[in-house]
């Protein structure tokens, strides 16, 4: 899997295919979307647009929670490659744990493990678990997860969650890497972007605070997908391979971790307050 993914959640469908060829004409090779963000067609125009090989482009998606459940999940799976325009999905993941009805994420998970089996899905893996939902999973599980999918930006950096990842061979993927959810939800602990820790180390080294926050993932180890439509940001959040952070910067961001979610309490999810069909193909 490409370490950089151009992330489209909020991105409106008519915008999707532009800032994904966009990406793919800068270099991205790898794009992360779901069932739930309504843009899995367009993210599909584009890739057929960009008319690359199907192989050359890594495509992830996620399933929601009204479609867990075994044969819903199966059919799910049909839902996103019929929408996407694919045989084969490369990373399909849960999109949140249903801890009030772990049953049903164990067989959504169920689901997953056959397509793998199957060869429909070239990796499999989970988003918003925390450690307690992941050790559940493994007890029933017979494949690891490859990744987890979760909030982790400078604010918020779920140490014991990363540190479980790693002790399992769980690769963490940060969503709102740059901290976008500390932004576009007017967020109480003000915008990563104007940090003036991230903003001292960004002039030290002549790039931008987003470049930085990107870096800092990649060289702790993690997995990034930034989401833009601005094809100037797409490419910016791709220039982040000419420059090296010291330890004493990595260190200093690390430094920054309020301990405060931006985005839902993973815990707290329920179909009956977050579930909505997704429609079929
Ligand atoms: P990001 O941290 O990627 O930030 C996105 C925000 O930052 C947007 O408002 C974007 O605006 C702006 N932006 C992007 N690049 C720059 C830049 N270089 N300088 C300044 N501003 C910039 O947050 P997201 O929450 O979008 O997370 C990224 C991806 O993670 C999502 O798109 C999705 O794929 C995934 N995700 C997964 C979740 C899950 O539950 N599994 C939840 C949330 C996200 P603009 O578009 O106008 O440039």
């Amino acid at each position: 899997m490409p370490s950089i993914g151009l992330g489209v959640f909020q991105t409106p469908p008519h915008e999707t295919r532009t800032a994904v060829e966009a990406a793919l004409a800068t270099g991205y090779r790898h794009v992360d979307t779901a069932a739930a963000y309504g843009n899995e067609r367009e993210v599909g125009d584009a890739l057929r647009a960009a008319g690359m090989a199907r192989d050359e482009v890594f495509i992830e998606t996620k399933i929601w929670i009204s479609d867990y459940g075994y044969n819903q999940t199966l059919h799910g799976f049909e839902k996103s490659a019929a929408k996407l325009g694919v045989d084969r999905i490369d990373l399909l993941i849960l999109h949140q744990a249903l801890p009030s009805a772990f049953e049903k994420t164990l067989q959504a998970y169920r689901a997953l493990e056959s397509l793998l089996d199957q060869g429909k899905v070239r990796a499999i893996g989970v988003s918003n678990f925390m450690v307690d939902h992941l050790t559940a999973l493994l007890e029933k599980a017979t494949v690891v997860p490859a990744v987890n999918q979760i909030e982790l930006h400078p604010y918020f950096q779920q140490r014991a969650v990363q540190t479980f990842g790693a002790e399992h061979g769980i690769l963490t993927q940060a969503w709102s890497p740059i901290g976008g959810i500390t932004f576009y939800r007017n967020g109480s602990h003000g915008s990563t972007l104007e940090d003036p820790v991230i903003g001292g180390i960004a002039r030290a080294h002549g790039k931008s605070p987003a470049q930085v926050m990107l870096r800092w993932h990649l060289q702790r180890g993690r997995s990034v997908i930034p989401k833009s439509t601005k094809p100037h940001r797409i490419a910016e959040n791709f220039d982040v391979f000419d420059f090296d952070l010291t330890g004493s910067e990595l260190a200093a961001i690390d430094a920054l971790d309020t301990d405060q979610r931006g985005g839902p309490e993973p815990t707290e999810i329920t179909l009956e307050s977050f579930g909505r069909e997704i429609p079929e193909a």
